[in-house]
């Protein structure tokens, strides 16, 4: 784990970090969601099954299930079978069936068919953890919120802003060192570094925009033509035009219309 730079001040801390949340905003202009949703329910279902699995595979099997229970009340009457035969393909679908099955109903029950924007609300519906209440509160909701998933927590440990390691104790860790009106944002932009550049396992440190600003350079590869082959999804060789696209503004649905695989 990286420990921050030495002598570094508590004023110091946060600076850097701002810088690197503004590197990283110049990297990933086009940061948003990778959960491709349309309302907060359908945001809700998507993040709960996003547990243990990729946004990528998530995706694809999302819009026949919305297709077929748009909404709390259609999926809290869903004969579990039926959810668990749409669902199989994200691993894990029988915990995932019990989620689905019980928000849903805990939805109808209590929130008229809602989704509630309040975080005390959304921890009590069955398989609603903190993260995936801070995904929809940021991203449906306009709250903003840190959402620490595995690559949020890697990051911010490597980048030194805290050696915490517990998803809550990161969270006010890192909160307290950035404005809260950048909090969602500045959750998306470390999750993409974390999908694209900063490997959990192979990071590309020799072409990491942030890497004079990182601790921890060099844990990974620090040559820049070896670094490149490690670039993931828009950002790896030979994805050119994809990434221009993206940093031209279009939407993950046009490109996907457009014939482009979105993952890595
Ligand atoms: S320099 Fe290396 S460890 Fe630091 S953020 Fe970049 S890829 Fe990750």
């Amino acid at each position: 784990m990286a420990k921050k730079p030495k002598l570094e001040t508590e004023l110091g801390l946060k600076r850097r970090a701002r810088k690197i949340n503004r590197v990283l905003a110049q990297t990933y202009p086009y940061a948003v969601p990778e959960l491709d949703f349309e309302n907060p329910f359908e945001l809700l279902v998507a993040t709960v099954l996003s547990a243990q699995t990729t946004d990528v595979r998530v995706n694809a099997i999302t819009p026949a299930l919305f297709a077929r229970f748009p909404d709390a009340l259609a999926m809290s009457q869903a004969e579990r079978s039926e959810i668990e035969a749409l669902i199989r393909s994200t691993g894990f679908f029988r915990a995932k069936t019990d989620s689905l099955l019980g928000l849903s109903a805990a939805l109808v029950e209590r929130h008229s068919g809602q989704v509630p924007p309040k975080l005390e609300e959304l921890i009590k519906l069955p398989g609603v953890g903190r993260k995936t209440a801070n995904v929809v509160l940021g991203n449906a909701f306009g709250v903003p919120g840190i959402t620490v998933d595995t690559h949020f927590g890697r990051l911010a440990n490597r980048f030194g802003w805290s050696d915490e390691t517990d998803p809550v104790k990161l969270e006010q860790a890192v909160g307290a060192l950035f404005e809260k009106r950048d909090w969602t944002m500045l959750s998306h932009r470390v999750v993409f570094h974390g999908r694209r550049i900063c490997h959990a396992r192979k990071p590309a440190c020799g072409v990491c925009p942030v890497a004079s600003l990182c601790p921890s350079y060099g844990i990974g590869e620090e040559i820049p033509a070896k670094a490149k082959q490690l670039l993931k999804y828009e950002l790896a060789p030979g994805r050119e035009d994809l990434l221009a696209k993206m940093q031209a503004g279009a939407t993950r649905r046009q490109l996907r219309e457009q014939g482009y695989g979105l993952d890595a």
